[in-house]
C-alpha cells in the first residue's frame, strides 16, 4: 500500500496532502486555494478508486453494492479524521463506506479501536481494531452477507462468525438491513427450504 503513495499519487499531489497537513482541517480541500486544492481533490479520487477496487465496489461495513445507483458512498476513515486529523490521507487508514454506515452509524465513534491513544503507532496492528478492519483481515472470514432475491421477494441476512464480525454487526446497526419477505410471503416457511429448492434448480432455468 505504500506503494500507492509513491507510484499512483503524483509529487504534487504529495507535496498538497504535506502541505494540507499543516493546516486545522487538512480533509476539507475546500479551505485551500489551487493549486493545492485542486491537487488535493485529484489525490481523493484516486484514493477513492483504489479502495473501491480493493472492497470489490461494497461497503467495507455493511458489504452492499456501492453500484447500486440509490447508495452514496465516500472515502471511509477507519479511525477518524475528525480525531486524529494525522491521519487524514493516510492510505492504509482509508476505505470505501456507503453514507449509512459512515455518517448515520459510525461517525466520529472509537469505541471500535482498543487504546484510542496510541493507535497512530500501531495502525497496522489487527489486534488494536473490534471490527475486521477493511486493510488487515478478510471481511468474509468474520461477517457473511447473505442477499437472496426469490422471484419477487427478497431475504438480506448477516452471518456473525468471529466476535469482531459480531462487533461490526452491532456497530454499524446491521439488524435495521435485514429483510425477510420470503418467509413472510410463505406463511413462516422456513428459508432455508426456499434456498434449497433454488439452489436444485439449474444455473439458467429448465
Ligand atoms: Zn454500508
Amino acid at each position: 500500500m505504500r506503494d500507492f503513495v509513491e507510484t499512483v499519487l503524483s509529487q504534487s499531489e504529495r507535496d498538497a496532502i504535506d502541505f494540507a497537513l499543516t493546516a486545522g482541517n487538512p480533509w476539507s480541500h475546500e479551505s485551500f486555494e489551487d493549486p493545492i486544492k485542486g491537487n488535493l481533490l485529484t489525490a481523493k479520487a484516486k484514493i477513492k478508486d483504489f479502495h473501491s477496487a480493493r472492497v470489490s465496489k461494497k461497503c467495507c461495513y455493511c458489504r452492499r453494492s456501492l453500484e447500486d445507483a440509490s447508495i452514496e458512498s465516500d472515502r471511509e476513515h477507519i479511525v477518524p479524521k475528525g480525531k486524529k486529523k494525522s491521519l487524514s490521507y493516510n492510505i492504509f487508514n482509508l476505505s470505501i463506506a456507503c453514507k449509512r454506515c459512515n455518517m448515520t452509524y459510525k461517525g466520529e465513534k472509537i469505541n471500535h479501536i482498543v487504546n484510542f491513544e496510541t493507535i497512530e503507532a500501531d495502525l497496522r496492528n489487527s489486534g488494536r481494531y473490534l471490527i475486521p478492519h477493511p486493510n488487515i483481515e478478510v471481511y468474509d472470514d468474520h461477517l457473511l452477507r447473505i442477499s437472496l432475491q426469490f422471484g419477487s421477494k427478497q431475504i438480506t441476512s448477516y452471518r456473525c462468525i468471529t466476535d469482531k464480525g459480531r462487533f461490526l454487526y452491532d456497530f454499524v446497526r446491521l439488524d435495521r438491513l435485514c429483510v425477510n419477505e420470503i418467509d413472510e410471503a410463505q406463511g413462516g416457511e422456513k428459508v432455508s427450504e426456499i434456498a434449497a429448492e433454488l439452489f436444485d434448480l439449474p444455473i439458467g432455468g429448465v
